[in-house]
């Protein structure tokens, strides 16, 4: 939405396609606890340095430096610029933006709207796009990307209403469908999150950076069963919530007796996989969070949405604690972007989480809010810009009747088959094979049995439907999805196979400690034949020299001495 307002004011003629509804899908409506920006409200200690500084150290100094810098730096502005077009966030008494702590932020930097900030920036952004009669075009999947030689020319989508093929030419593309959380089977990300975006630019070929660094936030509810892995804001923890174990310890003074619950989101995961793993969890398999000593008024006043939530769930979280466990949350990896937000294929480019590099190894609370807005608002200028200056040969030398018949073509294996497959039994098995051998701790011995199991079902069991094209055909796009997910798994798992050492969110049991000769970035790219090809690359540093930074040590068992 941001790129697209961009694109919009500076000329260029703009469509915006959802896979969904216009504002109400994706994870930006359901983004809870805030926005990093440096105003210093809270503590005026705090400026774009700081924020760099934490980002860098949460992002285990593996982030393109050149990209936090921006980021930092412009966080505020664009915030600013959400309340112009009619967000409203929350003020202290001073009317200066209220600014809650969150893990791994050295100063309370997270501006919010109670704990429904995303939906508060969706709903600036929408009004925004409104205003400006800007052209979306909902429940339309883009399904493949378009390129002539060395650009892109167009893409070709699902427009599910009616239930048709379409092709758009284009001068310009950026790719800004999110993450591919729905890859595990507890996750946060709403249900259209495949990682669509990392595919289609793999197909063309743009590269992804770290996708083995896949984001486990602390607290996912683990029970009741039926909403396992559902998400509990970060800012529960920020308003004090605690963690106990099943011995009524609060563990996190073991691990972290500085920093406690407000450790970086990767570290306190770490450290309830081995409550959990070495017997001090519930029989549900997980440790409890606690609000009940904070006073109920604070908790209705700062996490309403939470308090709602947790109260249709049965909770009440003034009186009783939760029970939560590691889940699925964010794609640190994603498309590898330069500083303008472009890909290596030209006027291809990404932003939002689609984009890899800002964060490293471990995204910090609160700062995809920024990032969003930050690489929305770059990505479109720059998109813009090259569609006002490019000129339409490369598109006048695509027949598109042609394009969109090859790719129907390429489609028709999703419905060849006979007797059909179904695609959400192969979703869940991916969903399944995710969580159990490329989760929250791997090893050597997992993760071949994951690559294994990936290229059986990539020869024998992808998705096949009895028809396509049918006005909404969910099964379709559940295809669709399946296809994604499958390359997001393989370039996960072979990215971590790789990796041989332990960082972040990224826990082989069988190399636990970090190592220097990996501070370095891991890049996917796809060859002539469609298979994977890995690389390790030098990270992008300009203002912190890895070397001389203290890096926070991880746990590598629960046996820890003060
Ligand atoms: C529960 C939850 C809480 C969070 N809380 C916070 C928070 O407090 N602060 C913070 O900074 N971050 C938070 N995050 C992370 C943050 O919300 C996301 O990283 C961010 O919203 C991603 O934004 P995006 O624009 O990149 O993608 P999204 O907001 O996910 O939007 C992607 C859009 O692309 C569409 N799409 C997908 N595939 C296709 C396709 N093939 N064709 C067309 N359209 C497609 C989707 O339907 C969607 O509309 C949270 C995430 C979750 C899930």
């Amino acid at each position: 939405m941001r790129a697209a307002i961009a694109a919009d004011a500076l000329g260029a003629r703009t469509y915006m396609a959802v896979k969904g509804l216009f504002g109400h899908s994706g994870c930006t409506p359901v983004a809870l606890a805030g926005y990093a920006a440096a105003f210093g409200n809270a503590d005026p200690r705090d400026n774009w340095e700081v924020h760099f500084q934490d980002t860098c150290i949460g992002g285990g100094m593996i982030n393109n430096q050149k990209l936090v810098e921006i980021l930092c730096k412009n966080a505020p502005d664009r915030f600013k610029e959400l309340e112009s077009f009619g967000s409203l966030f929350d003020r202290d008494e001073n009317q200066n933006y209220y600014q809650r702590q969150l893990g791994g932020h050295s100063y309370p930097r997270t501006c919010m709207s109670g704990d429904k900030t995303g939906g508060e920036v969706i709903r600036g952004l929408q009004c925004e796009i409104l205003r400006r009669e800007i052209s979306v075009l909902a429940d339309c999947v883009v399904l493949k990307v378009l390129k002539e030689e060395d650009r892109v020319v167009g893409c070709v989508a699902y427009g599910m209403k009616k239930g048709r093929f379409l092709v758009f030419r284009a001068k310009a593309i950026i790719l800004a469908s999110g993450g591919c959380g729905q890859v595990f089977k507890f996750c946060f990300a709403p249900y259209g999150k495949a990682g669509d975006a990392n595919r289609m630019a793999l197909e063309i070929g743009a590269e992804l950076i770290d996708m083995e660094l896949f984001q486990f936030h602390p607290t996912g509810y683990i029970a009741p069963e039926s909403i396992a892995g559902q998400s509990i804001s970060e800012g529960v923890r920020g308003d004090g919530g605690r963690l106990h174990n099943t011995k009524g310890e609060r563990f996190m003074e073991r691990y972290n007796p500085k920093q406690l619950e407000l450790a970086c989101r990767d570290f306190v995961s770490r450290c309830i996989y081995f409550e959990v793993k070495e017997g001090r969890g519930t029989k549900d398999g997980g440790v409890y969070l606690s609000l009940t000593h904070v006073p109920p008024k604070l908790i209705e006043e700062r996490l309403p949405a939470m308090l709602d939530r947790a109260l249709n769930y049965g909770i009440d979280v003034r009186e009783e604690p939760m029970i939560v466990y590691p889940s699925s949350h964010y794609q640190n990896g994603g498309i590898v972007v330069d500083t303008n937000w472009e890909t290596r294929v030209k006027n291809l480019f990404a932003a939002g989480e689609s984009a890899g590099g800002v964060h490293g190894g471990n995204r910090l609370g609160s700062n995809s809010l920024p990032d969003l807005q930050v690489s929305g608002k770059i990505a479109g200028e720059n998109a813009a810009g090259a569609a006002l200056s490019g000129s339409f040969d490369k598109i006048n030398m695509v027949n598109f009747g042609e394009e969109l018949s090859r790719v129907e073509g390429e489609l028709s294996d999703v419905v060849s088959g006979d007797n059909g497959i179904n695609p959400l039994t192969v979703r869940n098995e991916i969903k399944n094979l995710s969580w159990d051998y490329v989760g929250i701790a791997r090893n050597e011995e997992k993760l071949k049995h994951a690559l294994d199991t990936i290229e059986e079902i990539k020869q024998n069991r992808m998705p096949r439907l009895s028809d396509i094209g049918r006005s909404f055909n969910v099964d379709f796009i559940e295809a669709m999805d399946v296809r994604s997910m499958v390359v997001c798994l393989e370039a996960m798992a072979r990215a971590a196979l790789v990796r041989k050492e332990s960082r972040c969110g990224h826990f082989r049991e069988d190399l636990p400690l970090p190592d220097k000769k990996w501070v370095a970035n891991i890049i996917v790219s796809q060859d002539k034949d469609g298979r994977l090809v890995l690389k390790k690359r030098p990270i992008v540093k300009t203002i912190l020299d890895p070397e001389e930074v203290e890096m926070p040590i991880f746990p590598t068992s629960g046996k820890i001495d003060g």
